[in-house]
């Protein structure tokens, strides 16, 4: 799909601070991201007449696919999409796919990008010039490491960061403030950070989400994608990118 057709995506706010995503393909056709909730994507879909084909889950987390088992009841024939290795923990999706595996559904296409560290089977869906990132990239964060080593969490951001720079970022939680403020604090003088907080704050206030990003905005905001830069080395004074990644990630998780 070439990104001057790229699809309407609707943000549904879901749970706490959850966002699942209806993405518009053909002939009234949706595809939903990361249901975490069934009746907030039955509204989403009624309120924009639309008929729900497939389901795309970024990971097993139960505030990601909760809402899963009645949209399937509700929706013959949903096609629902995981990655192979979080697939027995979503229930059985109809689809288990692997790395740089494509489906097309809804007049749509996306492609998974295998990005485990989050979860062992943490995907990414790509696809209308727009990313999919779940827990794994957040705007201006990153999620936790429940599953998988510093390592491998950050040689999956690395390959996101890699991608297209206008590609859209639309990520599984509403974080970006609570990160902004780690991101200030780790990098006091980026001057993009501390123009995107100012922006985040003032779309929080109007009561508007801050996604989508761009992999071009997170790797001037996002620390985690930014673990080569000097001032990031020399906060830390590691010996490799992948131990500056680390002990980012740890300094997050204890950050007030
Ligand atoms: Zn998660």
């Amino acid at each position: 799909m070439s990104p001057t057709s790229a699809p309407r995506v609707l943000v549904v706010p879901c749970l706490q601070d959850n966002y699942a995503y209806l993405v518009v393909g053909s002939e009234g056709r949706a595809v939903v991201v990361d249901p975490s909730e069934a009746a907030a994507v039955e509204r989403a879909l009624a309120a924009e007449g639309l008929r729900l084909t497939g389901v795309l889950c970024t990971h097993h987390h139960w505030d990601h696919v909760g809402g899963v088992p009645e949209l399937r009841e509700r929706h013959d024939g949903l096609a629902v999409f995981a990655h192979r290795a979080d697939a027995a923990r979503i229930g059985g999706p109809t689809d288990a796919l692997d790395d740089g595996d494509r489906l097309a559904i809804a007049g749509l296409e996306f492609e998974a990008l295998h990005v485990p560290g989050h979860t062992l089977g943490a995907v990414a869906w790509l696809g209308g010039g727009a990313v999919f990132t779940g827990d794994t990239l957040f705007l201006a964060g990153c999620g936790r490491l429940f599953e998988g080593p510093a390592s491998m969490m950050h040689a999956s951001l690395e390959r996101l960061a890699d991608l297209t720079p206008e590609t859209r970022v639309y990520c599984g939680h509403e974080y970006t403030l609570s990160n902004l403020r780690f991101a200030a604090a780790m990098e006091p003088a980026n001057e993009a950070v501390a123009a995107k907080r100012a922006w985040a704050e003032a779309e929080r206030d109007a009561g508007r989400p801050t996604v989508p990003s761009t992999i071009a905005e997170e790797r001037r905001t996002n620390p985690f994608l930014r673990c080569a830069e000097p001032s990031l080395r020399a906060r830390f004074s590691e010996p490799t990118v992948t131990d500056v990644f680390a002990e980012l990630r740890a300094a997050k998780d204890v950050f007030r």
